[in-house]
């Protein structure tokens, strides 16, 4: 309801109730007027009466006294009745006789005396009528008045308040208005004579309305800021996948070169010169990975993948690549994956890999001697699992200030002035953002000289996918027997449970000595051991020594045993004839390979040959050889990079061409005919892109069959495998390119297609 709806309305009701008032305000003084006024014409009339009638009243000369009283009420008219009695109290005469009940009267009574003495009373009727209708007239009146008035008032306010309040008020609603909408309205002024509230309340909108503006202005700015930031970005990006190829390319050749170089007659000093080009090439492209990795996740780049893998299988490639190179340093890895775990999780298997070696390569460098134990268990939780994996060692320990810092990137516990460990301080930044992305944490505990654990906890779906890469040895090991020996304690613990896992009983010796023992007091009272599994490294007495006095003991001198080293030398053959070993393996041993072991150590029956077979690496020159007769057409502009290839596949029989952009690769396309064409992404004129593009275009036109392309490419960045799927490739070669990549990738796909080679 408008404002001056509501006044009026108010008013309106103001006038009703200020009339009623007023009207019975009127018909009060009124009536005690009239009463006063009949009082006085009453006194007086009975006066006279009195006076007149006297004598008549003491004698009681009745019809004396009735012709007097009607001659008073015929006189007067407002009379209604007169009635007189005597000292007795009786009616001795009253006129009229009877009275019109309806008409409203008052009554007055005086006594009748003369001198001193009482003879009766008059009283007389005195009737209303009259004054009461003048009274209703007056309040008739005054009510009329105070409406009027109040009406009068009422126009007179609301024009007021129009002119003072709402008139101001709109236009500072209007100027409020415009302000929210950003628009101008220096046309909307306030009359001269608006009140100071209105001049205050127009002045904050003003304020209000610059307030507005500048934040108007502010997240203008913001947001081209934003933009430019974003752009910045995005060429950094660019300028980093640019960089990344560029410097790629020359590792290319800088690597590949050093690679091929080791493979020629070197004399020592040259060979310790190569091997260290090689190596800080790997180093140096390990640092541009992890640049390139931390630039993604900070651009938000990052995606991952989920796709089934096995975990276990994932630790133990690890652990198997770390503990060559940490057996070096007297340092052992053992790994435990916790007997029941699922070994096949959906997840990025990749980035996973990346994280846990990374920790395990921190453990394995900063421990100068001892051990590292991975340990990987879990709760399972519906479909999935939570797992945790503990990377523990036996190093220098992190001093409890840098246990945060750690993992921000770029910090290293030991300052760059005086480093003695290599590393880009990039690791555990991106292990955490990694992990963190994934939905887990990092979490670390560590004590200076006695070591640090690192855990990750992550939670994986577990996956019924059969992995073809996950060989199990069909051995039944149900009920044999076995002695561990070992004097590492989490090498004991590690290995009974896998045993036991696989349904054998285990029992443990901490030493040679101690082994010796069990097994005498096994052949004394039994049951013997069907099998002896020893560790090499022992003190006091090592593996070789507690095999030979076992052998010496007529009674145990057949129990097959199996020797765990981490030492290469051991597995020669020969140390193994020597010493009756029926397998010597490396550690750590891959439980797939272990119960293969054991399985051939003990001539098991069910075995199943073919797949308890460790599967036999094929050497180098025999999948060379399977190569002879592919027609290889190499798309690729740098003079280096065509080196490298052609030097790599020096040895194998094939046919090779090399094109040096989109251009002469669609003609030799035709002409030459190839099974296989590697493809640079980046080449002058036509890029590997298109050229695939035409050559797709030029096979479907044609009939023909599809030509496996193999993308060569510097670029690391996520998407670039996309984008050569999508133009048409079939799979994808990062540079630099790594010999044994390149001879199986293009043996995969000369076995799978080469058939298909066109002859037209
Ligand atoms: P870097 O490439 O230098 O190893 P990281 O981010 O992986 O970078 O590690 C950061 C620092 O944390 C290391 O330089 C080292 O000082 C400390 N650190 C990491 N792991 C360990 C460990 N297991 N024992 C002792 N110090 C460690």
């Amino acid at each position: 309801m408008r404002l001056s709806t509501q006044i009026a309305l108010s008013m309106i009701f103001a006038a009703l109730f200020v009339g009623m008032v007023a009207g019975e305000a009127v018909r009060y003084f009124e009536t005690s007027r009239l009463h006063r006024t009949l009082a006085e014409r009453a006194n007086l009339t009975i006066s006279l009466l009195n006076g007149l009638m006297l004598e008549d009243i003491i004698i009681e000369d009745v019809p004396m006294i009735e012709s007097s009283l009607r001659e008073a009420v015929v006189r007067n008219p407002a009379l209604a009745g007169i009635s007189v009695s005597n000292e007795r109290g009786a009616v001795i005469a009253q006129y009229p006789q009877e009275i019109d009940p309806r008409i409203k009267t008052s009554k007055f009574v005086q006594d009748v005396e003369l001198e001193g003495e009482h003879f009766g009373q008059i009283s007389v009727l005195w009737s209303l009528q009259e004054g009461e209708s003048q009274i209703e007239n007056s309040v008739a009146q005054a009510r009329i008045y105070a409406v009027v008035a109040l009406g009068f008032l009422t126009i007179l306010f609301l024009l007021l308040v129009y002119k003072l309040v709402l008139f101001p008020l709109s236009i500072v609603h209007s100027r409020m208005s415009a302000t929210l909408k950003g628009e101008p309205w220096s046309d909307l002024k306030l009359p001269r004579y608006a009140s100071k509230e209105f001049l205050s309340l127009s002045a904050s909108v003003t304020t209000l309305d610059n307030i507005l503006i500048e934040r108007t202005e502010r997240e203008q700015a913001l947001q081209l800021a934003r933009k430019n930031a974003d752009a910045a970005s995005k060429s950094k990006s660019e300028f980093l996948a640019n960089m990344s190829h560029e410097i790629r390319t020359p590792m290319n050749g800088v690597i590949g070169m050093a690679e091929l170089m080791l493979e020629t007659d070197l004399d020592r000093d040259q060979r310790l010169y190569t091997d260290t080009i090689a190596q800080s090439g790997t180093a140096l492209l390990t640092i541009i990975n992890d640049i390139l990795d931390f630039s993604k996740i900070e651009a938000g780049k990052m995606t991952f993948e989920n796709e089934p893998f096995s975990l276990h299988r994932a630790l133990e490639d690890i652990v198997t690549l770390v503990a060559a190179k940490a057996s070096q340093n007297n340092v052992e890895v053992s790994l435990r994956y916790e007997p029941g775990l699922a070994s096949v999780f959906l997840g990025d298997a990749g980035r996973i890999r990346q994280v846990v070696t990374n920790i395990i390569g921190n453990a394995v460098k900063f421990t100068q001697d001892g051990q590292v134990i991975v340990n990987a268990r879990g709760v399972v939780a519906g479909n999935k699992t939570e797992l945790c994996i503990s990377i523990s060692d036996t190093g220098l320990g992190i001093p409890e200030e840098n246990l945060r810092t750690i993992f921000q990137e770029f910090e290293q516990v030991d300052g760059a002035a005086n480093r003695k460990f290599e590393g880009t301080g990039l690791g555990l930044a991106i292990s955490t953002r990694l992990i963190r992305m994934m939905g887990g944490r990092i979490e670390v505990t560590s004590k200076v000289g006695e070591g640090s654990t690192f855990s990750i906890f992550l939670t994986l779906e577990r996956s019924d996918y059969k992995l073809a890469s996950v060989i199990d040895i069909e051995a039944d090991l149900t009920g044999i027997s076995v002695l561990v020996v070992d004097d590492l304690e989490i090498n004991r613990v590690i290995l009974s449970e896998q045993l036991r896992n696989w349904g054998a009983t285990a029992i443990t010796a901490s030493s040679a000595l101690k082994a010796l023992d069990i097994l005498e007091a096994a052949v004394a009272n039994g049951p013997a051991f069907d099998l002896i599994i020893v560790d090499f490294q022992m003190p006091e007495i090592d593996g070789f020594e507690l095999a030979r006095r076992i052998r010496q003991n007529l009674n145990i001198a057949k129990v097959p045993m199996i020797l765990l080293s981490s030492v290469e030398q051991t597995a020669e053959v020969k140390t193994r004839k020597e010493f009756g070993f029926s397998e010597v393996l490396m550690k750590p041993a891959r439980s797939v390979v272990l119960k293969s072991a054991i399985a051939t150590a003990l001539n098991l029956e069910n075995l199943d040959e073919t797949k308890a077979k460790k599967p036999k690496a094929e050497n180098e020159e025999d999948l060379l050889a399977k190569l002879s007769g592919l027609h290889l057409l190499v798309a690729e502009d740098n003079k280096t990079n065509q080196l490298v290839v052609k030097t790599m596949l020096k040895k194998a029989k094939i046919k090779l061409e090399m094109a040096g952009n989109g251009f002469i690769v669609c003609e030799k396309y035709t002409t030459f005919k190839p099974n296989v064409i590697l493809m640079d992404m980046s080449m002058p004129e036509m890029d590997g892109l298109e050229a695939t593009k035409k050559i797709r275009s030029i096979e479907a036109k044609n009939n023909m069959p599809r030509c496996p392309i193999i993308a060569l490419t510097a670029n690391a960045m996520k998407g670039d495998r996309e984008l050569c799927l999508q133009a048409g490739m079939d799979d994808y070669l990062s540079k630099p390119i790594v010999k044994a990549k390149l001879v199986s990738n293009l043996l995969k796909w000369y076995r799978e297609r080469g058939g298909s080679r066109l002859r037209t």
